[in-house]
């Protein structure tokens, strides 16, 4: 190559292999494209979901490794990342859903994912039943000829309901619908939905699987390997897949998952235990607690109860706004599962939209508070709490 011109060097510059070790870490394949030798496996690799490397859209090393480090916790078969947690519940909605099926779903959901359902109703004819989470005669009551889809979330945003998974995924199985469970809030060491049943996980992995609120990020797990395949073929056309640095970075943060999911769940506890015997507050929404409607459900289907919960406050809107504006350590901010304590007033800035009735709908109060407890030292985040109650 010495007799090429300078400017066709730089244009190719040497690779240096790598023989006889290799990286601890996985690298980040920081290319939008592989090179093959054999235009035969080149057109082979287009496809298939397990075949050779070929092009960013399809899949990549780096992102591959974060999707096999989630299936394998999920127990699923196989995965694919995209660039954000709506860009995978998106990709396998309308990967699986055509006009004129029908969906069950859960009633508390995702505001993302209940603004798809409706987009999906109003421009594909595709209609929806909603149900509460932990009764599966309501979805066998609810089925029909053309229902295709269950879909729940294993713990709900902001009052944290608990899916019964292995009694909704059963009632899906008879039906013969696909069920889609969104782990996020749960996260694989909390709970694993294939292992009660269900077909296909989702995460966005922006919140517990990341952990320090840097990246946006999403994914969707498969039990078997023909599901997979049929939403993969979609996704490599729908264009929602994750790029090579954020999963590096989510890989990283997922080295810690366990550690941290520990102390949120323990932090939330005594957060939460403290709250609901404070005088300022009238109710304390975390499932860990034998008030909370899905204490029974989450108490066996969950090993502990996330690092999630909302509370109400006596003042009612007045008094939810002065906490917000009171708070130094808890960062007024969206979003969940990082290392920092987050908190937000739902009825001013992420249900603004509801007037009271549709609050009182959702179970969301003028003065419910949520916090998604981060990993600093529970004592500090009581301090904190305890100042901005008392203003
Ligand atoms: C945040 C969130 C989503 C959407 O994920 P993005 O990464 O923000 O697109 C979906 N489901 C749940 C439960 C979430 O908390």
């Amino acid at each position: 190559m010495s007799e090429l011109r300078p400017e066709t060097r730089v244009v190719h510059p040497p690779q240096p292999p790598v023989e006889h070790s290799r990286p601890i870490t996985m690298p980040i394949y920081q290319t939008s494209g592989f090179v093959f030798d054999d235009p035969a496996v080149m057109a082979d690799a287009m496809g298939r979901p397990d075949g050779p490397f070929v092009y960013g859209r399809y899949s990549n090393p780096t992102v591959r490794a974060l999707e096999s480090a989630v299936s394998g916790l999920e127990g699923g078969v196989a995965a694919f990342a995209t660039g954000s947690g709506m860009g995978a519940i998106n990709t396998v909605l309308f990967g699986l859903l055509k006009p004129g099926d029908h969906v069950i779903a859960q009633k508390s959901l995702y505001g993302g994912t209940a603004a798809t359902l409706n987009d999906l109703t109003a421009r594909f004819g595709v209609t929806v039943t909603y149900v509460d989470e932990a009764d599966p005669g309501a979805v066998r009551e609810a089925a029909r000829p053309e229902t295709r889809m269950l879909y729940l979330e294993t713990i709900s945003n902001p009052m944290t309901l608990v899916a019964d998974l292995p009694g909704m995924c059963a009632a899906a199985r008879e039906l013969g619908l696909v069920s889609v469970v969104d782990n996020t809030f749960a996260s694989p060491v909390l709970c694993r939905p294939i292992e009660h049943g269900a077909d296909i996980v989702v995460h966005s992995t922006t919140k517990y699987l990341s952990g320090h609120t840097d990246v946006v990020g999403g994914l969707a797990v498969f039990r078997d390997h023909e599901l997979h395949e049929k939403v993969w073929h979609h996704s490599t056309v729908l264009g929602a897949s994750a790029d090579p640095f954020p999963a590096w970075l989510t890989l990283r943060g997922m080295q810690t998952l366990a550690l941290r999911m520990e102390r949120h769940c323990s932090n939330a506890r005594l957060l939460a235990t403290r709250l609901a015997e404070h005088p300022a507050v009238t109710a304390v929404h975390w499932p860990g607690l034998p008030s909370h409607p899905s204490y029974e459900v989450a108490g066996k289907l969950l090993p502990d109860f996330g690092g999630v919960f909302s509370f109400d406050l006596a003042g009612g809107r007045a008094a939810g706004e002065r906490f917000m504006k009171s708070v130094r350590l808890a960062l007024l901010a969206p979003s969940l599962g990082g290392v920092e304590t987050l908190t937000l007033h739902p009825a001013t800035t992420s249900h603004r939209s509801l007037d009271a009735e549709a609050l009182a709908r959702f179970g969301i109060g003028e003065g419910t508070v949520r916090i998604a407890v981060g990993i600093e030292h529970p004592e500090d985040l009581w301090a904190d709490i305890e100042q901005a109650l008392a203003d």
